[in-house]
């Protein structure tokens, strides 16, 4: 028995799963989650001593890669002055104006301890602004747990096969619109018909929780048309994507402009931090200017803002963004030609720092339907045999693989030959 199999037998006697958050239970792929000690730039390291190159880097957050000295030093120095003041920081206005330079969309901006919440607050805040109560997503998205979000879902929800989760009452969800990504034609059809009841589109600009599938060219713009058209609110979702696939995020990579967006990971360094902003117009609609409600205990933590910050100011050097995206096309390249080498059918796609790979005859994954359809069983044996290599991929078909500015030539040399040895093997 590893050390990894007798920590998550414990942990189920009193954690609901052996975790705190689905996917890491290991439900996509079958087998021991790895119980992780320490992480150091590209690599984490389980309680059995083992040494893996991380493609999940926590999911997003560690995009400079882990325990980054100078993230470390800025927590540290944080940390002198009290962990949470629940008042006003000069911290927070730092980081509110980082974001603004960074994200020009962005005119206001309030911070949040999560995605979830950063998503939710959003939605509410589109449902209080125009006085609407549908919004649209699209199927396999995924934005958080919120209950109107929880409408066929991606991520976790789409691994373990509850889309729609019980417990989220039919009155709710049935102001839950969905379509299908990268479909403007659903878009419209279903704009005509709800005409200006709908609120809101969220959307996740790439897709990165059914594996990983940008925007097919006019996607995006014809939804920043229909929201105009019918006077809708066009939020980005850019938890994922934010500072990741562009220094200014998907928006910028591809120069669309939304009336607001939703960040989380990268803008916390690794700290429970989430944001959402956009146009003054919508954001002073919300308390204490405005109406809508919205608050939180820890938000804006000062250890947060300066793990954030000092994340944010690091990514900020010219050309890490080209890195990450060489990174993730090597990462792609190598794979496709391993598969093929093995006679295996694969393709991939990528977006600055954030990639994923389909096991399908398919040329190239551009919708849900053909996500869902891919070889999953070929999926768990490929990430247990790269598990087997020393390489950390994402434990679940429906999620994208993330790179971080610590994955070197080396890395992704090592990466791409175990990669091969594992295709071989299936
Ligand atoms: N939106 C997107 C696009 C996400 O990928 C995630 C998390 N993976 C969330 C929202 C929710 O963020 P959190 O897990 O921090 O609540």
């Amino acid at each position: 028995m590893t050390i990894s199999q007798d920590l998550f037998a414990r942990a189920q006697a009193s954690i609901p799963g052996g975790v705190n958050s689905p996917v890491r239970a290991f439900n996509g792929v079958g087998g021991t989650p790895l119980f992780i000690t320490k992480a150091e730039g590209a690599f984490t390291f389980d309680a059995d001593g083992n040494r893996y190159i991380d493609y999940v880097g926590s999911w997003g957050p560690m995009i400079m890669g882990h325990n980054h000295p100078a993230i470390k030093q800025a927590v540290h120095d944080a940390v002198e002055n009290g962990l949470s003041y629940g008042a006003p920081t000069e911290a927070e206005i730092l980081m509110a104006e980082k974001v603004k330079e960074l994200v020009p969309s962005i005119e206001k901006v309030r911070m949040v301890s999560s995605g979830t919440e950063a998503t939710m607050s959003a939605i509410r805040l589109a449902r209080g602004f125009t006085g609407r109560d549908k919004i649209l997503k699209f199927e396999g998205c995924y934005h958080g747990h919120a209950d109107s979000l929880l409408v066929k879902a991606g991520s976790g929800a789409l691994t373990m096969g509850v889309p729609n989760s019980p417990g989220i009452p039919e009155d709710f969800a049935k102001h839950t619109l969905t379509v299908s990504f990268n479909n403007l034609d659903e878009v419209k059809a279903i704009f005509a018909k709800y005409a200006d009841e709908i609120a809101c589109i969220i959307v996740e600009p790439v897709a990165g929780n059914m594996n990983c599938i940008p925007p097919v060219p006019g996607f995006l713009e014809g939804l920043r048309d229909v929201c105009d058209e019918y006077k809708s609110v066009l939020i980005f979702d850019e938890v994922m994507t934010g500072f990741r696939v562009a220094l200014g995020g998907a928006q910028a990579y591809y120069n669309i402009k939304p009336d607001l967006t939703c960040l989380g990971k990268v803008i916390g360094g690794g700290m429970p931090v989430g944001a959402f902003g956009g146009k003054t117009e919508i954001m002073d609609y919300i308390a204490p200017v405005g109406p809508v409600y919205q608050a939180g205990t820890l938000s804006g933590n000062p250890i947060a803002m300066a793990a954030g910050l000092k994340s944010l100011e690091l990514l900020s050097e010219p050309g890490l963004h080209a890195k990450l995206e060489a990174t993730s096309k090597a990462i792609c390249e190598g794979f496709e030609a391993g598969a093929k080498k093995a006679g295996i059918a694969l393709t991939t796609n990528y977006a600055g720092g954030m990639y994923g790979f389909f096991f399908t005859d398919a040329e190239k994954v551009t919708t849900y339907k053909q996500a869902t359809e891919c070889d999953l069983e070929r999926f768990k044996r490929f990430f247990h045999l790269m598990l087997e290599e020393g390489v950390y991929l994402a434990p679940s078909a429906f999620e994208a693989g993330f790179v971080c500015a610590a994955h070197n030539e080396q890395e992704i040399k090592d990466t791409i030959a175990a990669a091969e040895r594992a295709f071989a093997k299936l």
